[in-house]
């Protein structure tokens, strides 16, 4: 197999794949035939969905792992689409017919490029699922699910003064636990107001997971690092949602993020031809039907230019979905 596709895919999440397995089929109704697809995944495929129990209405949910474990169903069946996992785009370049995505691992050629990175810049520690957990509800719900004893200390991350203000809540609500606040994306942190509540300004890792608990490791802006035990590591999801880096590699292109998120059009395009973005890196965390619909139109959006190009005329698809170029629409 050579290294060169018509479309590259950069993430394997719910997005990447709805985007790889539309771009090289069309809609559903069509078996893939003739075109093909990478997907690069910095870590596993899915690895973030897998974790959650994704619920569709307030009652109605499916499983992370059964919606991956679907979609990779489907992206193995359609034997034209490649999937390489460890390996994170790191500069794209280039534009439509020749773009370049460089990762540790080599130089892959493509076409088009798609964008499904997500926004979630933590996912090396969703794995410790014992541990850790990624927010979703206000103080109030999430004081509930702390197991911490008196005098555990219960780290929380988050990206800026937000976050700050949730440990505070749910400072009131269990003021028993010790919270130790690491704000990323700040450069001076506030000052901590009590020695239940630090505040620093950095980084954070996590060294080890043990039976109960973590060894974390605190880098701050300024001052010596250091290791510090935890009961437990909650990230705090809307703060992020916020502002992501997880597309800081894209910087030069051209592309329009705003606070890190791709700007695109209706169908997923972006100011660069070829290249369109979908799913949760467009949309600041709106789950994952909101990731399938925009990796759906994104796909689509690819697959019809691919088909234009290779057999001059246009491929079978829904009219009424958005696709660049269609200025009215064929119900009108
Ligand atoms: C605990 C939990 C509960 C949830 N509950 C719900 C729910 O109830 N309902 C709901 O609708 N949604 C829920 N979600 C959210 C849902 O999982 C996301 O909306 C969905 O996964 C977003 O899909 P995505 O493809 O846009 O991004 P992601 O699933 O984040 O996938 C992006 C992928 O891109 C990869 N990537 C990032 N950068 C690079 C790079 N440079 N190179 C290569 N790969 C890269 C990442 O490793 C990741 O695998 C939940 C999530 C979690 C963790």
């Amino acid at each position: 197999m050579t290294d060169r596709y018509d479309v590259i895919v950069i993430g394997g999440g719910p997005s990447g794949l709805m985007c790889a397995l539309t771009a090289v089929g069309g809609i559903p109704i069509n078996p893939p035939r003739g075109l093909r697809a990478l997907v690069l995944e910095r870590f596993r495929v899915g690895q973030f969905a897998r974790y959650g129990k994704l619920r569709i209405t307030h009652r109605w949910h499916i499983m992370g792992t059964q919606l991956m474990r679907d979609l990779e169903a489907e992206v193995r069946a359609s034997g034209c689409i490649d999937v390489r996992e460890e390996e994170p785009a790191l500069v794209v370049r280039g534009s439509r017919g020749a773009f370049e995505v460089e990762t540790p691992g080599g130089r892959f050629e493509g076409g088009n490029v798609a964008l499904c990175t997500g926004f979630f810049p933590h996912l090396d520690l969703v794995p410790m699922v014992r541990s850790v957990r990624v927010v979703f509800s206000p103080p109030e719900i999430e004081a509930r699910h702390l197991p911490a004893i008196p005098g555990d200390t219960v780290a929380v991350i988050g990206g800026g003064p937000e976050t700050v203000e949730f440990a505070q809540g749910l400072q009131k609500l269990r003021p028993e636990v010790v919270f130790l606040v690491v704000l990323e994306h700040v450069e001076t942190p506030p000052p901590s107001p009590s020695r239940n509540l630090r505040i620093v300004a950095g980084r954070l890792a996590v060294r080890e997971e043990h039976r109960v608990g973590l060894v974390v490791e605190i880098h701050p802006r300024s001052g010596p690092s250091s290791a510090e035990e935890c009961r437990f590591l909650l990230v705090d999801y809307n703060s992020y949602a916020l502002e992501t880096h997880v597309t800081d590699f894209l910087q030069g292109m051209g592309i329009e993020r705003r606070k890190g998120y791709i700007v695109t059009g209706p169908a997923g395009e972006t100011a660069i031809p070829g290249l369109v973005a979908a799913g949760n890196i467009v949309t600041p965390v709106s789950g994952v039907l909101t990731a399938l619909d925009t990796g759906f139109k994104a796909g689509l959006e690819l697959h019809t230019n691919l088909y234009r190009e290779r057999y001059g005329r246009e491929p079978l698809v829904f009219p009424w979905l958005p696709r660049s170029g269609i200025k009215s629409h064929p119900l009108a």
